[in-house]
C-alpha cells in the first residue's frame, strides 16, 4: 500500500509541520496588512515558546492559517501556500496510498466532514449533467440504499434533487439489484435521466457494506448514465483495511469520488472530513463570483483552518500504514470476541465480516441496559435495532459488563 504514505517519527514529525509553518505568512512578524484574519487571541490561548516548541497541532492552531479553497488545482491562496502543500500531501496518501487511486490524479479537500464532502460530490455531479447534458434539476436524482446516510436526504432538498432509495434486505442489509431495479424504475417513471449514485462503504447504523455491482449493472443494462461517488465517512478509514480486494476503490472506472471522515475512525478533531474526486470534474462547482479569494473556490465551505489537514497528516504520518493495519487488526479481533460472546448467548445481530460495528435486535436488549452502557438505536422513538461501535475505547474489560448484563436479562421480560 505504501507510496506517499511513510510512518515518521514526532521529531521528523515536527521539523515537516514546522517548516510548512514558516512557509507561511507570519503574522507578528511580516507585514499582512489586506486579510480579515490574526493568530488566536493571545490574552486567550497560551502562545509561550516553551509550550509550543514541541506541538507543532497546537502551533497551527494558533497560527490559524485558512485553507479557503482547493489546493490541488494549482493555484491558491499564497499566504499560506506551507500547509497547504501538507492538505495536498494528505490527498494523495488517501487517494493512492488507502483507495489505490495513480498519483496526481485527483482533486480534493478537507471538508467540514461527511456531510459537506458527501453533498459537494452531489452538487459536483448536478452541475456536470446540468452544464454538459443541458439537464433540468427535475431530469437529475440521487439514488442510494435505504441505510444510506441522512445527509443524502440533506443533499437533495438543497441541491433540488429527488432522493429514490434502493430496499435492503432486513437480515443481510443488502440492497440486492432487484431492489435496485424497483427504485431505477420509478425514477424513470417520474422523468428522471441523470442518476447520482451514492454506494455505501460501511453504514453508519451496520457497517453494512454495498455491493457496487447491485448498482452498476442494472444502471448499465437500462443505458442510463450515472455518476457514483462512495460515502466511506465512518469506513474510509477501516474498511479499505480489512478487504485488500474491494470494489470500492479508485480501481474501479465507475467510481469518480470519495468522501472519508478522519474525525471518525481516525481520531482527528472534528471538522477533518475528507473529499477526493478524480480530476477533471471538481470546476462544475467553481464559483466565478469569488474573485477576492486567490485560486478562486471550488468548495462548498469558505474559509477553513489549515490544523485540520496538519491533524490528520500528522495522524497517518505517526502510525504508518503498517501501524494502521496494526490498529485495525486489534479492532476486528475485539469485534471477534464479541460476536463470539453474543453467539453463545443466542442474541440476534448483524455484522459484517469486515467491520467493527455489531447491530443487536432490540428484542434481545433491554432499554436499561441499551441506556447504562450508551448502545446506540436507529431510531429512539422505535428501535429495532442497537448498536456497538467497537472503537479504541471500547476495549474487552468494557464490553465483559455488558455481556454480564445481558446474559442475565430474562428476554421474555423485553419483548
Ligand atoms: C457520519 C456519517 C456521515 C456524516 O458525516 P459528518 O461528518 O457527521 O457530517 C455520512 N455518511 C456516513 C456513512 C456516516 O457514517
Amino acid at each position: 500500500m505504501a507510496k506517499n504514505w511513510v510512518r515518521k517519527s514526532h521529531e521528523e514529525i515536527k521539523q515537516t509541520v514546522f517548516g510548512a509553518l514558516d512557509n507561511n505568512i507570519n503574522y507578528s512578524e511580516e507585514s499582512v496588512l489586506g486579510i480579515p484574519a490574526s493568530y488566536l487571541d493571545d490574552k486567550v490561548f497560551n502562545q509561550d515558546d516553551s509550550f509550543l516548541e514541541n506541538a507543532p497541532y497546537i502551533s497551527t492552531l494558533i497560527q490559524n492559517p485558512n485553507h479557503i479553497g482547493c489546493h490541488t488545482l494549482g493555484k491558491s491562496e499564497s499566504f499560506f501556500s506551507g500547509t497547504q502543500a501538507i492538505e495536498r500531501q494528505l490527498i494523495d496518501m488517501c487517494a493512492v496510498d488507502i483507495l489505490n487511486g495513480e498519483a496526481g490524479q485527483f482533486d480534493g479537500y478537507v471538508a467540514s466532514g461527511g456531510t459537506e464532502a458527501n453533498m459537494q460530490a452531489i452538487w459536483v455531479y448536478r452541475n456536470y449533467y446540468m452544464n454538459e447534458m443541458n439537464a433540468s434539476t427535475d431530469e437529475v436524482c440521487i439514488l442510494c440504499s435505504a441505510d444510506s446516510h441522512y445527509s443524502m436526504d440533506k443533499a437533495g432538498n438543497i441541491l433540488m434533487l429527488d432522493v429514490y432509495k434502493a430496499d435492503v434486505d432486513f437480515e443481510t442489509r443488502l440492497a440486492m439489484p432487484e431492489h435496485v431495479e424497483q427504485a431505477v424504475n420509478k425514477a424513470l417513471q417520474n422523468g428522471k435521466k441523470y442518476f447520482i449514485v451514492v454506494c455505501n462503504m460501511m453504514t453508519t447504523m451496520f457497517g453494512s457494506v454495498d455491493t457496487v455491482a447491485h448498482y452498476v449493472d442494472v444502471l448499465k443494462a437500462k443505458e442510463v448514465d450515472f455518476k457514483m461517488h462512495v460515502d466511506g465517512a465512518y469506513g474510509g478509514f477501516y474498511y479499505p483495511f480489512t478487504d485488500g480486494k474491494t470494489a470500492l476503490s479508485f480501481e474501479n472506472p465507475d467510481i469518480s469520488s470519495f468522501t472519508l471522515d478522519a474525525h471518525k475512525m481516525a481520531q482527528a478533531p472534528y471538522g477533518t472530513g475528507i473529499f477526493l474526486i478524480r480530476k477533471g470534474l471538481i470546476h462544475y462547482t467553481h464559483t466565478q463570483e469569488a474573485s477576492y479569494v486567490e485560486g478562486e473556490d471550488c468548495t462548498m465551505i469558505g474559509s477553513r483552518s489549515g490544523a485540520n489537514a496538519v491533524a490528520i497528516w500528522m495522524i497517518l504520518a505517526k502510525n504508518g500504514p503498517f501501524g494502521w493495519q496494526e490498529k485495525v487488526f486489534i479492532l476486528q479481533k475485539r469485534t471477534e470476541w464479541m460476536c463470539a460472546r453474543l453467539d453463545a448467548l443466542d442474541i440476534e445481530y448483524y455484522r459484517h465480516p469486515r467491520s467493527n460495528i455489531i447491530t443487536m435486535k432490540a428484542k434481545y436488549v433491554a432499554k436499561e441496559i441499551a441506556e447504562e452502557f450508551g448502545l446506540v438505536p436507529d431510531n429512539h422513538s422505535n428501535p429495532a435495532w442497537f448498536k456497538i461501535v467497537i472503537m479504541e475505547h471500547v476495549t474487552i474489560e468494557k464490553l465483559q459488563p455488558l455481556i454480564e448484563r445481558l446474559s442475565n436479562q430474562s428476554v421474555q421480560s423485553v419483548d
